[in-house]
């Protein structure tokens, strides 16, 4: 059978072992191929359920008594179904306020606690809130410290050597996206944060776009610190509560400069005195949003279901099935690949890129296009991203979106579509 027919799709999917996971999502928009798992995850079918019944059962019915029945560990035993799959310990993963927020707490931590170092590494590829939040800091430590971002030699991957370059004895934190969110590069954990601990660094990863599609081995790799965002390959749903990771011995040495009750030794004895709680608690600030978390729960048991390296199996199959078929009938139209080849340095998501990008996006995405409506989404300056949530994405879906961006580029579609960005991409 021929690799770039159809028939070839359809084989595909029909030997997918997690084919039947698909049936758990709302998918109820036959002309529609949605790509962007890797911004927004779809609903799971059982999450609506799942939110009446906490809306109407436990505030509706139980009223404040739920704090008691459930809600104040509700947070807890949400991150212990995040923890296999980020290969962390339960009691050293909490759900709490959004990665942005998280990033700073953990990050003030580390610059609180490695008083006589004075250097922070990151990298040019890393999600520019991360970046902000970093240079936020260190305004708030006086200007002292000095933000070193490393360079990436081909606008795609950061080299260890790179890494290496801006890592000096003088480093307190070493903080970079596992996965980078525009290119889908991804970073050997275990071999970078060793480099850093040579140096006397600590680590924080930024697990946004690995969480739910790469198994990840914080334990194995000894790393520090992680945070993360779960409404993106986790279908948590739109600002869905993030979560952290504190390594088991470090929770004690560590505390977050938010204060708040929740992080509070004994919360509801209301004392005057802030004494931060045991453990991975400390790192809470106020009230979580109850039904936010509750509503990440289904995901995490469908993931925990399918298997995070069944997961990421068929997630790189259908990359290189992806990357071939761009290939094969995108690059004759100008296209280029915007992600790297090799499977162990890739994500999943798979970015392209034309210089028309921006209006091919938008061609894709409006049905009076003509064919299916395929959501990407668009990075500056040129990257169409594909996002492949290997729970529901068919091999279909990815035959399909080709041929449209295939159609798209050789009529000029995208001509009619204004250069106008919108607010959003
Ligand atoms: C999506 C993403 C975030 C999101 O942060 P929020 O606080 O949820 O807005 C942060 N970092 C990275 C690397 C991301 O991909």
């Amino acid at each position: 059978m021929d690799f770039f027919e159809k028939a070839y799709a359809i084989e595909q999917d029909n030997r997918d072992e997690l084919k039947h996971f698909r049936k758990q999502f709302a998918i109820d928009d036959p002309n529609l191929i949605y790509l962007d798992g890797n911004s927004l995850g779809m609903l799971p079918k059982a999450t609506p359920e799942r939110i009446q019944k906490v809306i109407h059962n436990e505030w509706g019915r139980k009223l404040i008594r739920s704090w008691n029945e459930g809600w104040y560990e509700r947070s807890q035993e949400i991150a212990a179904k995040l923890a296999p799959l980020i290969g962390a310990k339960p009691h050293e993963v909490i759900m709490a306020d959004s990665t942005s927020v998280n990033l700073f707490k953990l990050a003030y931590a580390v610059l609180h606690l490695q008083t006589g170092k004075k250097a922070i590494v990151s990298d040019e590829l890393n999600f520019p809130s991360d970046i902000y939040l970093l240079q936020g800091l260190v305004k708030l430590f006086g200007d002292k410290h000095e933000l070193r971002l490393a360079r990436s030699h081909n606008n795609m991957g950061v080299s260890k050597n790179e890494i290496v370059e801006k890592l000096k004895d003088d480093t307190a934190l070493l903080t970079l996206s596992h996965v980078a969110f525009k290119s889908s590069f991804m970073y050997d954990m275990k071999e970078i944060t060793d480099l850093a601990h040579e140096k006397g660094a600590m680590v924080l990863w930024d697990l946004s776009h690995s969480a739910g599609a790469v198994p990840v081995k914080l334990n194995e790799c000894n790393v520090d610190l992680a945070i993360g965002c779960t409404y993106k390959y986790l279908n948590g749903g739109p600002g869905s509560i993030a979560f952290l990771y504190v390594r088991e011995d470090l929770q004690e040495k560590l505390v977050s400069p938010i204060w708040g009750w929740f992080g509070q030794k004994d919360p509801f004895n209301f004392r005057l005195d802030y004494e931060p709680a045991d453990g991975i608690q400390r790192f809470l600030a106020g009230t979580p949003p109850v039904l936010s978390l509750s509503a990440i729960e289904p995901s995490l048991d469908l993931m925990n279901e399918a298997g995070i390296d069944n997961l990421r199996d068929k997630s790189l199959t259908q990359s290189r099935y992806l990357i071939e078929l761009c290939k094969h009938f995108l690059e004759p139209l100008g296209f280029s690949l915007g992600s790297p080849v090799k499977d162990r340095e890739r994500g999943s998501h798979v970015s392209i890129r034309h210089p028309e990008a921006y209006r091919i996006c938008q061609a894709l995405i409006d049905p009076k296009t003509g064919g299916k409506s395929v959501i990407p989404d668009f990075r500056e300056p040129d990257n169409i991203r594909l996002g492949i949530t290997p729970i529901y994405t068919s091999y279909m879906d990815i035959y399909e979106a080709v041929m449209q961006i295939k159609t798209i580029a050789e009529q000029k579609l995208y001509n009619r579509f204004s250069l106008q960005k919108g607010r959003v991409t």
